[in-house]
């Protein structure tokens, strides 16, 4: 498996984890844009919103972890961005589904 994402789902690589059920896992973004930066996935592979199972909870659980880890680490209350990059123009890099959860300062819309 090339994906680095799904290696740190296996455990093959290390990462900063904050959330874990069965289906989803959150942890820290390795190069952070902002004093909280953390990547949700879904476990299982997808590439990004074109392939994602939209039939599946899959999208309410990662919803439902944003929500939990904003309160756990006080975001809520001041607001954060939820992002999934999809596609070169978006900049997408890695190419297993994650949502951005980014909070901490204030921000600029529209983004660059
Ligand atoms: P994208 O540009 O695809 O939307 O975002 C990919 C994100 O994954 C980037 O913010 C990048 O810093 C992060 N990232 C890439 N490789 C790793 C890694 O091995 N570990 C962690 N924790 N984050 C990574
Ligand atoms: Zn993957």
């Amino acid at each position: 498996m090339e994906c680095i994402f799904c290696k740190i789902v296996n455990g093959e690589i290390p990462a900063s984890k904050v959330y874990e059920n069965e289906s989803v896992l959150a942890f820290k973004d390795i190069n952070p844009v902002a004093p909280v930066h953390i990547l949700i996935i879904p476990k299982k592979h997808y590439t990004s919103v074109l392939d994602i199972d939209t039939k599946s909870n899959i999208l309410n659980e990662i919803f439902e972890a944003a929500r939990v880890i904003a309160k756990e680490l006080n975001i809520d209350e001041s607001g954060f961005r939820l992002v999934t990059n999809t596609g070169e123009s978006a900049g997408q890099t890695v190419k297993h589904i994650h949502f951005h959860l980014i909070g901490g300062r204030d921000m600029q819309w529209p983004p660059g």
